[in-house]
C-alpha cells in the first residue's frame, strides 16, 4: 500500500521510516512527489489541540498527494510551564520572538532548548517533569474521516543536554522508561517507548487490519 507521510521534518521523517520498516508499506515523502513548500502550509498548524493539527496536515497533503495519507503532530509539554510548548514546539523560540525565519533544523533545535533551559531556570529537579505527546491522524481520502492515535512518554526536563542522537529536545529529556535521555538512547531504544513509536505501532495495527 502506497501511503503519504505529511511532513517535513527530517528527525520525524526519519523515525517514521525506521517504524515501518520491514512492513507493506511504500512511504511516499512531499520531496519525492515533488511537492514544493507552499507559503499556506505555514498556516495548517492554526489548531488548538495536536489531533486538530494531525488532521489539517493530513487533509492538506491527501489533496494535494492523492494518496491516502498520514500526518502526526507532537510536541513537549512540561508541567511546570503549564503544558508549553506544548503544540508550538516546533517554534517555540519563534513563537517567543527570540527565533528567526531561515534559520535550518538544528538552529531552529537550538533556540528552542535554550528558551526551555531559561523558562526552567532554577526549577528544581522534582519539578521538571513532562511529556511528549503525538497524535497520528491517518486518511484514506481527503473527505474520508480520520482514524487517530494518540500515545505519550514520559520523562523530566534535564538542566543540561546530554547526547547527540535524536532530534529536537531530545538531549535535554531525561526518559523515565529507558534512565537516560533520548539523544543518548539508541534509535531501537527510543522507538520502543516514545511517544511516536507507541503511537506509530497503533497506526500500523489499524492500517493492517484495513487492508486484509
Ligand atoms: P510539529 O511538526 O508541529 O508536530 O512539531 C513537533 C515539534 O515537537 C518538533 O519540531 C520538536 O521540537 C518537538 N518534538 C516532537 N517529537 C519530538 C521528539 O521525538 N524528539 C524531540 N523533539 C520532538
Amino acid at each position: 500500500m502506497k501511503l503519504f507521510v505529511a511532513t517535513r521534518n527530517e528527525g520525524k521523517a526519519r523515525e517514521i521510516r525506521e517504524l515501518f520498516s520491514g512492513l507493506p508499506f511504500q512511504l511516499m515523502f512531499p520531496q519525492q512527489q515533488f511537492l514544493e513548500r507552499l507559503p499556506e502550509e505555514r498556516d495548517l498548524e492554526q489548531g488548538m489541540s495536536f489531533a486538530e493539527n494531525a488532521i489539517a496536515k493530513a487533509r492538506y497533503f491527501a489533496k494535494r498527494s492523492g494518496l491516502p495519507t498520514v500526518a502526526e503532530d507532537s510536541g513537549l509539554e512540561v508541567e511546570a510551564l503549564e503544558g508549553a510548548p506544548g503544540i508550538h514546539s516546533a517554534r517555540y523560540a519563534h513563537f517567543h520572538g527570540e527565533g528567526r525565519r531561515g534559520k535550518g533544523e538544528g538552529d531552529i533545535d537550538a533556540a528552542n532548548n535554550a528558551l526551555l533551559l531559561e523558562r526552567l531556570a532554577g526549577v528544581p529537579e522534582e519539578r521538571r517533569t513532562a511529556r511528549y505527546r503525538c497524535v497520528a491522524a491517518f486518511l484514506e481520502t481527503p473527505t474520508a474521516a480520520p482514524q487517530l492515535v494518540d500515545a505519550a512518554t514520559e520523562g523530566r526536563v534535564l538542566t543540561e543536554p546530554r547526547g547527540a542522537g535524536g532530534f529536537g529536545y531530545d538531549p535535554l529529556f531525561f526518559s523515565t522508561d529507558l534512565g537516560m535521555t533520548f539523544a543518548e538512547a539508541p534509535p531501537a531504544a527510543k522507538h520502543r517507548v516514545s511517544h511516536r513509536g507507541r503511537a506509530f505501532r497503533a497506526l500500523i495495527e489499524v492500517l493492517l487490519r484495513r487492508s486484509k
